[in-house]
């Protein structure tokens, strides 16, 4: 075995354990989330000084003030849309691509707003390198939606706003679910929000912390 295949064990190894120890002891049950986190690289996704961590039970910085979420918060929040693969899904922050990388396992398209140039040329640099092509990313102010391609069968929201904004309900499905972080600078409740024949279904997930959503929707610059 070579170097690089040795550490490429190691990864997998580490990626086992993650899904063991953090993910099946809490709750997570979904077999093709399990799954997804089991495959995807997360050390690609963060610094190269931080890889070591990659698979531990916390965030990571990604540099800009940003963060990956824990493993955990992505496997939830993943769980909690529901998927079965067919279908089209928007996440608002695509930070370091993480998140979007397992949704292309569990969904048809995904598409992708991240409000910061520089973090949405090297997310879309990573998710290139590693063939996953069925995520599309832009640059904009997310709290807006992508109007585009909506209706989605399913919204995630990576950052954390004071009020779901509305262009996120106008973009919703009929049977979607929206997934997001709702509340103050510091704290929030994270919120499951189901379209189910015109009425509106809110459920809490919990409590959580996010960075920050900003734009017209969200917080000021
Ligand atoms: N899902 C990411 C983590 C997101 S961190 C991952 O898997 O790594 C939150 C991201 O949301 C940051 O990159 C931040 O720049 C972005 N963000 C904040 N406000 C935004 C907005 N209005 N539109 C799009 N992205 C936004």
């Amino acid at each position: 075995m070579n170097f690089r295949t040795a550490k490429k064990d190691i990864y997998a190894r580490a990626r086992k354990t993650m899904v063991e120890e953090q993910l099946v002891p809490r709750g997570i049950t979904q077999k093709e989330v399990l799954d997804a986190m089991l495959t995807v690289p997360r050390h690609l996704f963060v610094d190269p000084g931080l890889r070591g961590q990659a698979y531990s039970d916390f965030p990571l910085p990604i540099g800009d003030g940003q963060t990956i979420s824990q493993p955990f918060m992505v496997a939830y929040m993943t769980e909690k849309l529901r998927l079965t693969g067919t279908e089209k899904v928007l996440e608002i922050g695509t930070g370091s691509g993480y998140q979007a990388a397992v949704l292309s396992h569990l969904a048809a398209q995904v598409f992708s707003v991240e409000r910061i140039p520089a973090i949405a040329a090297k997310a879309r640099k990573l998710l290139d390198k590693l063939h996953y092509s069925n995520v599309v990313i832009k640059v904009g102010d997310g709290t807006l939606g992508w109007p585009e391609y909506a209706p989605y069968d399913a919204i995630i929201v990576t950052a954390a706003a004071p009020e779901v904004p509305p262009p996120y309900m106008e973009q919703l499905a009929e049977g979607g679910r929206l997934v997001i972080p709702v509340g103050g600078e510091f704290m929030q409740d994270l919120v499951r929000i189901t379209k189910k024949k015109g009425a509106i279904v809110r459920e809490s997930l919990g409590g959580c912390r996010f960075v920050k959503l900003v734009g017209k929707y969200g917080w000021p610059e």
